[in-house]
């Protein structure tokens, strides 16, 4: 007899459940009507997808969009389990057929509209099977309290009566107190079988930026998510078709979604988005309702959403997969006049709703506290953390200032060397000591400072040619944005005066869509370059099987695979999302491409132990320490957890303090730019003064040596007396 365990892992490849997750099942097993209501990419198609696999019946899902129906069932079938739906898109025939395979017990589930459940047709075909499970998906369309009532969606209490033998499930992602009764008393669920989870989302980087120059803001944003799909909402049809223009000039692929195209062109948009052929989306707030991409990395309010419920569900439609994801909202004033004005048009009582909508809106762009606990508490959860360190204010609390003194000056004499005749992006290139055509063309790979760049990412460096321009060390010609020295980044260069900036988090007034990761969604850096042939290869095997990229594997998986680069069977089913008969349709192809890759870079398969299900940051520093004594280099560790090295000093110091030993200070003495004689200096500091407290040996050193070189030093001269 298998178990959900089992069925999780052969089926759908994954190691463990949500903890939700197992608890709706188990109660689902129990034959008890269930509610579930959990924010949207929590996985709550497996909570009724997985009991299905476990009844010996039928299992029947109502869903509202036909569109999602569609997707759900080409999910499906690309994990081997046989599942029809029935809606009003299909030919008689194509109708007639999933009927059959319905009635002859071929199809586990039937995914139909609630007026196609409503028909006698289908109410006698059911009478004939076994029917075990009736799930409701987007419940919250019962309650008349709801914002998307639907008058079939009450009907279907009737059909409850009808068929009493069948388990009955109620799923939904919004829903206030008020609808949850509402559904809860029309579908008879008792109080003891609603499954409640946070409504936070961890993966979302949530930000508001003053709206100043947007289209300035938003090139400045997209600056890191070169080949990510992103939405970016707009208000109204003329400003997504001015924007969606602007962008294609700026040679981005972007395709415009509202209500004035042609149904076939926004059919069409749409599909180019979720198949990975085109970056972006600009929309109106029509947009995404029917849609189910996972990989949406990043959602930009170019303008201000009506509503805080607009505004969370639109958001939502980022990092479904789980993967870290960036939300920025550009707020203006002007722009909640722009709403106003049309507030005054409604009539009562609509006018008063629209108005407390709008200013709860305003409110929170305005505020200061954590956006996440802002968000959650409008809808009536307590978000315990004092800081999410995933929103702007919350960073903009803990800006966490480095010393930045050698990027800083690697970048200001790659700028003067290359001439101050490009942009950042190229700069950048040149630092990371990348082949591209532009680089070879003007010879500048055979500069000094090529490749010199390598221990900070694109985006890291990105953000400090900011800081640079912020300062006045960099000037940066308005039209083609090239940067060129001004004589302060000169005087810098030249007194190597110290400089402290940011590395990861940016400050509220600077930071334009850098990225943070949050600390529960932390994947193992990824070998980018594989990556990118493994999503070639995902798009060619979807393209040749007509369906979205995401239906073959979800990014999470790539990523896995081009961190882990399993070459074996049994490696490969070790990846998160690798289940039975995904394997046996794709597993040899996406084996190739890491062989030969691994291969041609002499690169090893990684063994992959099985994570916990939340890091625990609070022991972060054994993880961090552990991996240092296996080998890996500071740079390397500031790139898996995506934070300065300053932070790795602080664990690694920790690390050594609970009494680990650390394996050489080779490594760390490395990172050090004083000379021995400073060096000894500070040692003999340490003997003197102990090494416990910085600021006695700070003093000592009558403040020459600055904190960051004494941490250093004090992680050498640990590791030395061990
Ligand atoms: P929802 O319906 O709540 O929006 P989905 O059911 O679409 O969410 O699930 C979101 C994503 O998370 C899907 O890619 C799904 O396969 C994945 N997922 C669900 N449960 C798990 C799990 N236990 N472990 C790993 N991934 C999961
Ligand atoms: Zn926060």
């Amino acid at each position: 007899m298998s178990t959900p365990e089992f069925i999780l892992k052969s089926t759908f490849g994954y190691d463990t459940f949500n903890s939700l997750q197992r608890e709706v099942i188990a109660n689902v097993q129990a034959r008890r009507d269930t509610l579930v209501v959990m924010p949207t990419g929590s996985g709550k198609s497996l909570t009724y997808q997985v009991p299905a696999l476990m009844f010996d019946g039928l299992t029947v899902v109502v869903s509202p969009l036909i569109a999602l129906m569609k997707d759900q069932v080409e999910q499906l079938s690309a994990l081997g389990v046989p599942a029809v739906f029935l809606n009003s898109s299909l030919s008689p025939d194509e109708y007639q057929r999933n009927m059959d395979l319905v009635k002859s017990g071929q199809s586990k589930l039937l995914y139909v509209a609630p007026e196609t459940l409503l028909t006698p047709r289908l109410i006698s075909l059911l009478s004939l099977l076994k029917f075990d499970l009736l799930a409701i998906d987007e419940a919250h369309c019962i309650s008349e309290w709801g914002h998307d009532f639907r008058p079939e969606y009450r009907k279907l209490a009737d059909i409850r009566k009808k068929f009493p033998s069948a388990v009955c499930m109620a799923l939904t992602a919004t829903a206030t107190p008020r609808v949850r009764e509402d559904i809860k008393s029309t579908l008879k669920i008792s109080h003891a079988n609603e499954f409640l989870s946070s409504f936070n989302r961890d993966n979302l980087f949530i930000e508001v930026l003053p709206k100043r120059e947007p289209l300035e803001q938003t090139l400045h944003f997209l600056e890191n998510f070169q080949d990510q799909s992103g939405i970016i909402y707009c208000f109204s049809r003329r400003q997504v078709d001015e924007l969606a223009a602007a962008l294609t000039h700026k040679g981005f692929s972007v395709r415009p979604y509202h209500a004035g195209l042609a149904d076939f062109e926004r059919r069409q948009n749409q599909e180019d988005f979720i198949r990975d052929d085109v970056q972006i989306i600009v929309a109106t707030i029509a947009f995404g309702m029917g849609i189910n991409k996972p990989n949406v990395r990043f959602v930009i309010h170019f303008d201000l959403p009506k509503s805080i419920e607009n505004y969370y569900q639109e958001i939502g439609r980022a990092g479904r997969d789980g993967l870290p994801s960036h939300c920025l909202l550009l707020y203006s004033y002007s722009d909640a006049n722009k709403i106003k004005y049309f507030i005054e048009q409604k009539e009562e009582p609509e006018r008063s709703a629209s108005r407390q909508h709008l200013e709860a809106m305003t409110r929170y762009a305005e505020g200061s506290v954590c956006r996440r606990k802002s968000l959650l508490s409008y809808f009536g959860e307590t978000f315990a953390n004092e800081n999410c360190g995933a929103c702007d204010n919350c960073g903009a609390d803990e800006v966490d200032l480095a010393d930045i003194t050698v990027p800083a000056q690697k970048f200001l004499s790659c700028v003067k060397r290359s001439g101050e005749r490009f942009g950042a992006a190229h700069v950048v290139d040149i630092l990371l000591g990348s082949k591209n055509e532009k680089v070879e063309k003007y010879k500048h790979h055979e500069l000094s400072t090529y490749g010199i760049g390598r221990e900070l990412s694109r985006s890291q460096w990105m953000h400090i040619s900011r800081q640079l321009v912020e300062r006045g060390l960099l000037d940066q010609e308005p039209a083609y944005r090239v940067l060129s020295v001004t004589a302060k980044g000169l005087d810098m260069l030249r007194s190597r005066e110290q400089m402290r900036g940011q590395i990861n988090v940016a400050q509220k007034s600077e930071r334009v869509g850098a990225r943070v990761k949050s600390t529960s969604s932390e994947e193992p850096e990824y070998d980018k370059s594989l990556f990118a042939l493994l999503r070639n290869k995902r798009k060619e095997l979807a393209d040749a099987s007509n369906v979205p990229p995401y239906i073959i594997f979800s990014d999470k998986t790539l990523a896995q695979m081009a961190a882990y680069f399993p070459q074996t069977k049994e490696g490969l089913l070790n990846m998160s999302g690798m289940g039975r008969v995904k394997y046996e349709r794709y597993g040899v192809d996406f084996l190739t491409v890491i062989k030969s890759y691994c291969r041609e870079n002499r690169i090893e398969e990684k063994y992959k132990t099985p994570r916990r299900e939340k890091d625990d940051a609070g022991r972060r520093y054994m993880a961090v320490g552990d991996a240092y004594n296996a080998g890996e280099s500071v740079p390397n560790l500031m790139k898996q957890y995506d934070v300065t090295a300053d932070t790795i000093l602080n664990h690694l110091a920790r690390y050594v303090m609970g009494g680990n030993p650390l394996r050489s200070a080779e490594d760390l003495i490395a990172l050090s730019n004083l000379n021995s004689d400073q060096q000894m200096a500070v040692f003999k500091a340490f003997d003197l003064l102990g090494s416990d407290m910085l600021k006695p040996v700070h003093e000592k050193m009558r403040g020459t040596i600055n904190y960051d070189e004494l941490k250093i030093l004090r992680l050498c001269y640990l590791c030395e007396k061990r």
